[in-house]
């Protein structure tokens, strides 16, 4: 009897490794292992994913707002998806050096997904921070930015900095170029007094999506088409809350997303009630996944 196990790449290969070691009661068990897109993974560098917010704007369940920090491992610099107003609080409990990320890819402008701008740069800029910044975000975000610096930091946005700040404005559709990472905005269903976007965020040869706050919308299955890793909203377990997704409808479209792997974000208290049901990946506050 020959049994053939197919793996996808080094990781699971150990993974496997483990379940044989379990079936030696099996006896006289004939094992081919093939693992499956080894070569076309090996010059690729891995990049880890920390969830450092994984909450909504309410701190439901005790978790910090949206932030995922992007860390490739072969360089110091990161990138951040989303920068909510508890962002630098979770990047410094997860052991993570703010004045390292390069890039922050924004969502939308809620303030518990950009809230965290502000502190973000007068951090850096108390720190001595020396590295350019890139802000990426929908349209309207370098205005918000600096009436939300100074309505919480007044005259903060006259005070010189020692490091550059450059604010990328992308509609729905445009893909930003920059030196090591690229950010596609897509268009997702979500009010923010400003175009709400989903993120595809390329770094280091991986593909992370990222849906930001919306409602189900089609633009999610190109958003997540071929992605290393989709993190996606999952708001509510059962009721349906305008402009967020819930876990039926997300379950009901799960065979349309061609994504590597799939990470919930951002429950309300009704999913957190009701997670031992979920039976998919639910991030929490530093969750961390390898990619
Ligand atoms: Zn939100
Ligand atoms: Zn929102």
């Amino acid at each position: 009897m020959a049994r053939l196990v197919v793996c996808r790449n080094r990781h699971d290969h150990r993974d496997v490794t483990a379940q044989l070691a379990a079936w030696s009661w099996l006896g006289d068990l004939e094992v081919v292992l093939t693992v499956v897109g080894e070569s076309a993974d090996s010059g690729r560098t891995r990049v880890r994913v920390t969830v450092a917010g994984s909450g909504d704007a309410f701190g439901s369940g005790g978790r910090l707002q949206a932030c995922v920090h992007l860390q490739p491992m072969d360089r110091e610099e990161t990138v951040l998806l989303d920068c909510g107003a508890s962002a630098l609080t979770g990047l410094k409990r997860c052991g993570l050096e703010p004045n390292h990320v390069t890039v922050v890819a924004v969502s939308h402008l809620h303030g518990d997904h950009f809230g965290g701008l502000p502190y973000l740069l007068l951090d850096g800029q108390f720190r001595h921070r020396v590295r350019p910044l890139h802000l990426v975000g929908p349209p309207g975000m370098q205005q918000r930015l600096e009436q939300t610096m100074e309505a919480l930091f007044p005259d903060s946005t006259r005070v010189p900095r020692r490091f550059a700040t450059h604010v990328h404005e992308l509609p729905p559709g445009a893909t930003l170029d920059l030196e090591q990472v690229t950010v596609r905005a897509v268009g997702v269903d979500h009010a923010a007094g400003a175009p709400a976007l989903g993120l595809r965020v390329s770094v280091a040869g991986r593909v992370i999506a990222y849906s930001g706050d919306t409602s189900w919308t089609d633009t999610l299955i190109e958003l997540a088409d071929g992605a290393d890793l989709f993190v996606c909203e999952a708001y509510t377990a059962s009721r349906r809350v305008r402009y967020h997704l819930d876990l039926p409808t997300l379950r009901a479209n799960l065979h349309r997303l061609r994504c590597a792997r799939l990470l919930l974000t951002h429950p309300s208290p009704d999913l957190l009630q009701q997670r031992d049901e979920v039976g998919l990946d639910l991030a929490d506050d530093g969750t961390v996944v390898e990619i």
